[in-house]
């Protein structure tokens, strides 16, 4: 098998998991975020830890994906977290997919859609969009759409939901937009209710809201990162350990490739495209297999990331090629212990040699955890290591 890989720590999934049911009264259902291929960990398998572990629903962002989890036998709800085309729809209900409506004309199609393949109860939630700018009916028109949808033969409301664009940031004026998000999306389900309605199932809180708001739980959390083992941002574990919220978060995943030579670079050669980096000594120079193709994007070049060999770290030198980069082993006769074929690991565990996190990564190069783990590509074989 190919030394680059990523390594999938199931068992640390499924601590996430409980460590955050531990945040969450009995009632609270959980619905955990698996889409883009859960976060680049592999959907299918966490979804399974996440149907073993009691998640009410799992949130995908396409049919594909939602389709995905139905042929390898998921039973739980699916969420579909971003609208469809048009020409999705057939398989989007063939495959018992809720969708997030915020429009009469997209939520008749399903209609239509339910009623030629006669499916029975078949949920839909409504989108409030109370301050992301993305989805969403805005507060006073929730009761309307809901409405319309109660007159519908196929389609029900299963439930209301809205997104908070500023959770994970704990700066007074950011806390206040996020209370303020939620005092909207209240008054949107009680205007459903005053028409008689039942809004169903009601959520919102994300991640950082899942471990900073409790009080914004209402029936249901969808979290996402923090099942893969990364706070969201300012909600990290300092600021909740000041709040007395103690979550002990795992990664999940573990990127990892290997030595696959040692070289002698000598004083004034250079090393990879654009001629970058310079030897101003003999240095020993390790070549890694693994590029950008593989998701160790070309940024990470001159940012700061290093490379974990043998529990030290070594910076990149030069430039991330496509399948290969090469690290500085340090000036000859000074390089320590690195020998060919030795592991190399680039972010993940700490059982498994890391010295960085994907948000170490993502501090370095100007992202969030979230981009580092997804842009893990296919080419990188997922090892699963069971819960
Ligand atoms: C991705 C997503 C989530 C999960 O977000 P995290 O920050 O990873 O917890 C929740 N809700 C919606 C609508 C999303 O798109």
């Amino acid at each position: 098998m190919r030394a680059t890989k990523a390594i999938i720590h199931l068992e640390n999934f499924s601590h996430n998991l409980n460590e955050i049911k531990k945040c969450l009264s009995a009632e609270t259902k959980m619905c955990v975020a698996v889409k883009a291929d859960a976060y680049g960990h592999g959907a299918v398998k966490c979804a399974q830890v996440a149907e073993k572990q009691g998640a009410a629903f799992l949130a995908v962002a396409t049919v594909e994906e939602g389709a995905e989890l139905r042929a390898a036998g998921i039973k739980t709800p699916i969420l579909m977290l971003s609208l469809c085309a048009p020409e999705e729809i057939p398989e989007a209900v063939a495959n018992d997919i809720t969708p997030f409506v915020f429009d009469e004309e997209y939520a008749l199609l399903f209609d239509a859609e339910v009623l030629r393949q006669n499916k029975k109860d078949y949920c839909v939630h409504i989108a409030v969009d109370t301050g992301m700018g993305r989805i969403g009916v805005y507060e006073n028109e929730a009761a309307s759409l809901a409405g319309k949808i109660s007159l519908c033969k196929g389609i029900k409301l299963g439930g209301m939901a809205t997104h908070l664009a500023v959770s994970d940031s704990v700066t007074a004026s950011s806390v206040e937009y996020t209370k303020n998000q939620f005092e909207k999306f209240k008054r949107a389900i009680e205007n459903v209710k005053k028409e008689g309605i039942d809004p169903g199932i009601c959520h919102c809180a994300n991640s950082a809201a899942t471990l900073a708001f409790p009080e914004f739980h209402l029936d249901m959390v969808r979290p996402g990162i923090i099942t893969y083992g990364y706070y969201a941002d300012e909600v990290d574990r300092e600021y909740l350990k000041s709040r007395n919220i103690d979550v002990d978060l795992k990664p999940v995943m573990t990127v990892e490739t290997s030595v696959c030579a040692v070289r002698d670079v000598f004083k004034g050669e250079s090393v990879g495209y654009g001629r970058t980096w310079c030897a101003e000594e003999n240095t020993k120079v390790g070549v890694l297999t693994a590029g950008y193709a593989d998701g160790i994007l070309r940024n990470y070049s001159s940012s700061g990331v290093k490379i974990s060999v043998n529990g030290k770290l070594y910076p990149i030198c030069g430039r991330i090629c496509m399948d290969q980069f090469m690290i500085n082993l340090g000036k000859d006769g000074e390089n320590g212990t690195v020998k060919r074929w030795d592991k190399a690991v680039i972010f993940g565990a700490e059982e498994d040699g890391a010295l960085l996190t994907a948000d170490d990564i993502a501090r370095l190069t100007g992202t969030i955890s979230y981009e580092v783990t997804c842009c893990i590509s296919k080419r990188v074989r997922r090892i699963f290591i069971n819960s």
